[in-house]
C-alpha cells in the first residue's frame, strides 16, 4: 500500500481525499496555490507545498510544479480529485513516466473518454445505447453535409464540443435557419475554452432526466456497479442537487443499464472509479459521456451503499483487487446532496469574501463536505462550490425533510450563497413527487423571476 499521497486539488474534494488517506494510514501532501495557504486540508495535511500563484493555470494546472512537489516530498502517488488535471491524459502519462502512481484510470482510457466523439463511438461499439447523432467530427467546410445530417437527426439538435466539459461548449439549434451560424459560434467558443474546436451534433431530447451509473473497477478485470444517481436538477447544464437512487425507473430497465456499464468498462479495461452519464427519456437510456474520475456528487452513492469510494479508488489505483463483490453491495435508504455555492441567489454571480461565521448543520443522517470555517476567506480565483450538504434517511420523503431542516440550520454569514434557492427547491411539490426533468429548475426560476418582475 502507498505511504504518501500528494493531493493535487483544493477545496472540499481535497479535504475529502485527505480524510480517507488519514483513515487508511497514508500520509498526505497538500499541493496548494498562494491563495490557498489557509485552506482546511492544507492545515490538516502532513506536509504542504506551494506550487504557484493564485491563477490555476500557474498552480493547479501546472504539471511540472505538481510532479516536482511529489518528488521533493517523497510522495509516491498523486490523487487529482475532480476538475483541474483529473481528466488530463497527458498529466496521467507524465505522472506514470515519473515513476509515480496516478489515482485514476490509464492515460489511454482517459484520452478515449476525454473526447466525447471517441467516447460515444467506443460505447456504441460496446453495445451501449447512445443518442442519435452525427458519426464522427463535423466537417466544417461541408455545408450541404451539415444541413443534411441535422435534417436526418431531426430538429431540435444540440451541437457539442468533443472536448467540452462543465456544461460549456454546447448549443441547442431549433431549426435549419440558425444551424450554420450556431456551428460557427460554438466552434469559436470551444476553440477558445478547450483549445479544440472539434464539434459533433446529436438529437436534443425534449424532456429527459440526467441519470448516471457509478462503477468501480480494478486492474484485474473485476467491475462492479454501485447503482445510479439522478442529477436532473441543473442550471446551465450544471448540477445543483443530486440524489441516489433515481426514482421511478422500472427495475428491468435499470438492471439492463447496469449490465451495459459493466460490459463497457470491461471492454475498455477500465480501472478506478468512473461514471457513465445518461439521458433517460420515455423508459430508455441514452449514453452521453463517461467521467473518468471521482465526481462531486459521489457522497450520495457512498451514503446508500456504505462504501468509501475514495478508499476503493486508492486501493485499485495501487493495483489491488477489488475487495467488494457485486452481491456484497446492499442499497439502503435514500440520499440527497445540495451543492452550496458562494454566489448571489438571484443573479448567480460568484460572491467571494470572508465567512464571518460558519455553522454547519448536524444530527442523524447529515453529512457536510466543506472547506469552510469561521474566518475563512473564499478566494475569487476558483469554482464557487463551498460546501455539500448531504442527508440520508430510510426513504426519499424522510431524506427530503431532513434536508429541509439541515438547510434551515446552516449558517454561512458574511457572503452570499445559494442556500435560499436550495431551501426553495427542497420544498418544491413537483420535486417532492420525483422524476423532474433537466429543464425543471430553470423553468421554475424563469416563472418566479417573471412573476416577480
Ligand atoms: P458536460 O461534459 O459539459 O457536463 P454533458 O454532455 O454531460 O456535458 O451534458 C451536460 C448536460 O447538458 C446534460 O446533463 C443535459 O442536461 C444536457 N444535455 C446534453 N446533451 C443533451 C441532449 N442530447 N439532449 C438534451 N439535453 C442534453
Amino acid at each position: 500500500m502507498l505511504d504518501k499521497i500528494l493531493i493535487a486539488n483544493r477545496g472540499e474534494i481535497a479535504l475529502r481525499i485527505l480524510r480517507t488517506c488519514k483513515e487508511m494510514g497514508i500520509k498526505t501532501v497538500a499541493a496548494h496555490s498562494t491563495a490557498d495557504r489557509d485552506l482546511l486540508h492544507v492545515r490538516l495535511a502532513d506536509e504542504r507545498v506551494c506550487i504557484g500563484p493564485a491563477p490555476s493555470i500557474d498552480s493547479y494546472l501546472n504539471m511540472n510544479a505538481i510532479i516536482s512537489a511529489a518528488k521533493i516530498t517523497g510522495a509516491t502517488a498523486i490523487h487529482p480529485g475532480y476538475g483541474f488535471l483529473a481528466e488530463n491524459a497527458d498529466f496521467a502519462e507524465r505522472v506514470i513516466d515519473n515513476d509515480l502512481t496516478f489515482i485514476g484510470p490509464s492515460a489511454s482510457v482517459i484520452r478515449l473518454m476525454g473526447n466525447k466523439i471517441s467516447a460515444i463511438e467506443s460505447m456504441r461499439l460496446a453495445g451501449m445505447p447512445t443518442v442519435p447523432g452525427s458519426s464522427g467530427a463535423l466537417p466544417m467546410d461541408n455545408q450541404p453535409y451539415l444541413l443534411k445530417t441535422a435534417e436526418d437527426i431531426g430538429y431540435p439538435i444540440i451541437i457539442k464540443s468533443a472536448a467540452g466539459g462543465g456544461g460549456r461548449g454546447m448549443r441547442v439549434v431549433l431549426n435549419e435557419s440558425s444551424l450554420l451560424n450556431s456551428i460557427h459560434v460554438t466552434r469559436a467558443e470551444a476553440a477558445a475554452a478547450f483549445g479544440d474546436g472539434t464539434l459533433y451534433m446529436e438529437k436534443y431530447l425534449i424532456s429527459p432526466r440526467h441519470i448516471e451509473v457509478q462503477i468501480l473497477a480494478d486492474s484485474h478485470g473485476n467491475v462492479i456497479h454501485l447503482y445510479d444517481r439522478d442529477c436532473s436538477l441543473q442550471r446551465r447544464h450544471q448540477k445543483v442537487l443530486e440524489e441516489a437512487p433515481a426514482t421511478d425507473i422500472p427495475d428491468n430497465v435499470r438492471q439492463d443499464v447496469y449490465m451495459a456499464c459493466k460490459r463497457a468498462a470491461e471492454k475498455i479495461k477500465y480501472c478506478g472509479a468512473g461514471t457513465f452519464e445518461f439521458l433517460y427519456e420515455d423508459g430508455r437510456f441514452y449514453f452521453m459521456e463517461m467521467n473518468t474520475r471521482i465526481q462531486v456528487e459521489h457522497p450520495v452513492t457512498e451514503m446508500v451503499t456504505n462504501i468509501d469510494l475514495v478508499k476503493e479508488q486508492i486501493r485499485v489505483g495501487c493495483g489491488e483487487t477489488l475487495a467488494i463483490k457485486q452481491q456484497d453491495i446492499q442499497l439502503h435508504g435514500h440520499a440527497i446532496e445540495c451543492r452550496i455555492n458562494a454566489e448571489d441567489p438571484r443573479s448567480f454571480i460568484p460572491c467571494p469574501g470572508t465567512v464571518e461565521h460558519f455553522h454547519p448543520p448536524g444530527g442523524l443522517g447529515v453529512r457536510i463536505d466543506s472547506q469552510l470555517y469561521s474566518g475563512y476567506k473564499v478566494p475569487p480565483h476558483y469554482d464557487s462550490l463551498i460546501a455539500k450538504v448531504i442527508t440520508w434517511a430510510d426513504n426519499r420523503a424522510q431524506a427530503i425533510s431532513r434536508m429541509e431542516r439541515a438547510l434551515d440550520e446552516m449558517v454561512v454569514a458574511g457572503i452570499s450563497t445559494n442556500i435560499p434557492l436550495q431551501q426553495r427547491l427542497i420544498r418544491d411539490e413537483t420535486f417532492k413527487r420525483g422524476g423532474t426533468n433537466i429543464h425543471y429548475l430553470e423553468q421554475q426560476y424563469q416563472t418566479a423571476e417573471d412573476t416577480a418582475g
